[in-house]
């Protein structure tokens, strides 16, 4: 399967003419790699429109035995290209091979998943007081545009395209800027399996210019985002104007909450990679721990302790765990809160500093002595920081834990089945897990409470948003 680098519309790839080209800088090497040509206005338009005629020739009306055949299929392409899969997301993002390899097989299960779905997949019978027969629908949009970021490139757009086309719509996906390779892999794929041509578009190209577009459109029904929570408001402002659907997984600042009584070596082991994982450039980082003070210092040496042995460095490497940061920039704005945290006096225990002559690298920093009013405490940093406090008394944790704007995931660590509860209840977030740091999965809806978005991806829950609710009655 031949693969070029522009936009991928109505079953073929294509070479922008006038789109802007955005270089692809391999975040470990510093080195421009290739180039992506950004769709231009008329692309936009011709990818919407051809989305929206395959909607309503083909895709809408066609049988579920079809629909599921073809996302099966789409799986079997994913597992059959993983191995070019994970190196366009490695050399994009610097994301270890390990962890590629691990999210594109989740893009199959995330196919296979819903492939199974749309068997199972319908409305309810309701017994109303007017008597007769009453039933509900769930009818397919239309066209959904599907906007992603770039830190995990390749799961995000197939937990987008799969229930959206499961559920009979058609798709016009945006990559983020430097991670469209995977995406438009996706797209030839797809459409390699059987997918009809215009099912699913992919558009690479800048937010400000793709991305809205797409958002304003008229025939784009529904737009559904992941990223930062200032692009989501935007999002939400513009969509405003013809009441379009959206659904917005955004930002987070997740709290990681240690009891005395938890298995310490469990958690201590644990929790690093909870923050660190990605180079900590993860919506649901845990990036806000509270440790039981009676246990602080013994928990913060092991956790110390297991930052250091965490392999830092070539995102080629299988041993690799934490490669670098995406771009200069993102490293820039990390040492910033860095920089910020030691002019307060605040302590970093390990990490904290530049950890190669080239590549975005940082060393993943613990954090101590922060007051709940810095920066470094309040603010997402996507990065490989994590803050550590001590607390006292429960009720005034869960208050401090909920002192946020964002409110997307969490874990919390303790042996007492009614505190666990009596906690995962109070806590103010989407996603929670207890004696684990694990977030996401494939049968789970996930998503944020407040700041950190509206709408859920993944499980059943996805495939109702990319639906509407008819309800018919009949006389009888
Ligand atoms: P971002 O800057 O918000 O960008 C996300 C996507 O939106 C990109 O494709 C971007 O395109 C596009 N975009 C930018 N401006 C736009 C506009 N005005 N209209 C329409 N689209 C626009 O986020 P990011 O920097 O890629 O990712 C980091 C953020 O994502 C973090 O805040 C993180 O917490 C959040 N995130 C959340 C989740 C979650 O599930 N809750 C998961 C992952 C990441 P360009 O790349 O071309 O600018
Ligand atoms: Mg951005």
């Amino acid at each position: 399967m031949k693969i070029d680098f522009g936009p991928f519309i109505n079953g073929e790839s294509r070479i922008a003419r006038g789109g802007k080209r955005s270089p692809l800088i391999n975040p470990a090497t510093e080195q421009t790699w290739g180039e992506m040509p950004g769709a231009t206005p008329a692309e936009v338009d011709a990818a919407v429109n051809g989305a929206h005629r395959t909607f309503e020739d083909t895709w809408r009306d066609c049988t579920p035995g079809k629909r599921a055949d073809i996302l099966f299929a789409i799986a079997r392409g994913i597992r059959e290209n993983a191995a070019a899969l994970a190196e366009a997301d490695v050399n994009c993002i610097g994301k270890p091979i390990s962890d590629a390899r691990d999210e594109v097989a989740l893009g199959a299960k995330i196919f296979e998943y819903y492939a199974g779905a749309i068997g199972k997949f319908g409305g309810q019978t309701i017994p109303v007081a007017a008597g007769g027969f009453d039933f509900t629908i769930r009818q397919p949009l239309g066209v959904v545009a599907a906007i992603v970021p770039w830190n995990f490139p390749f799961p995000i757009a197939c937990w987008k395209v799969a229930p959206a086309l499961a559920a009979g719509n058609c798709v016009v996906l945006k990559p983020a800027k430097p991670s469209p390779v995977s995406a438009v892999m996706l797209g030839a794929i797809a459409h390699h399996a059987g997918l009809p041509a215009g099912a699913l578009q992919v558009l690479a190209g800048a937010g400000s210019a793709v991305g809205e577009a797409l958002v304003t459109h008229p025939l784009v029904r529904k737009i559904s985002f992941t990223g930062s929570t200032a692009v989501g408001s935007r999002i939400m402002e513009l969509a405003a104007r013809d009441i379009k659907r959206i659904s917005l997984e955004l930002g987070g600042k997740s709290p990681n909450i240690v009891f005395a009584d938890a298995d310490l070596e469990q958690a201590a082991a644990k929790s690093p990679m909870s923050v660190f994982a990605n180079a900590g450039q993860d919506c649901c980082a845990r990036s806000r721990v509270f440790v039981e003070r009676k246990v602080f210092d013994a928990f913060v040496d092991r956790f110390v302790a297991a930052t250091k042995t965490i392999v830092v460095g070539d995102p080629r490497d299988e041993k690799t765990q934490v490669g670098p940061l995406v771009s200069a920039e993102q490293r820039k704005m990390v040492e910033g809160f860095l920089d910020g945290a030691r002019n307060d006096r605040r302590r970093v225990a390990c990490g904290g500093t530049r950890c190669s002559d080239r590549g975005y690298f940082i060393a993943p920093a613990v954090v101590l002595d922060c007051e709940p009013a810095d920066r470094i405490w309040r603010e997402e940093v996507f990065g490989p920081v994590v803050c550590i406090r001590p607390f006292d008394d429960e009720e005034e944790m869960i208050r401090e834990v909920n002192d946020s704007p964002y409110g997307l995931s969490g874990s919390l660590w303790t042996r007492d089945i009614g505190r666990a509860l009596r906690v995962a209840r109070r806590v103010e977030s989407g996603v929670l897990s207890i004696n684990s740091n694990s977030s996401v999965h494939v049968e789970a809806p996930f998503g944020g409470f407040k700041q950190s978005g509206m709408g859920r991806d993944l499980g059943m829950a996805a495939m109702e948003g990319y639906t509407e609710l008819k309800n018919v009655y009949v006389a009888s």
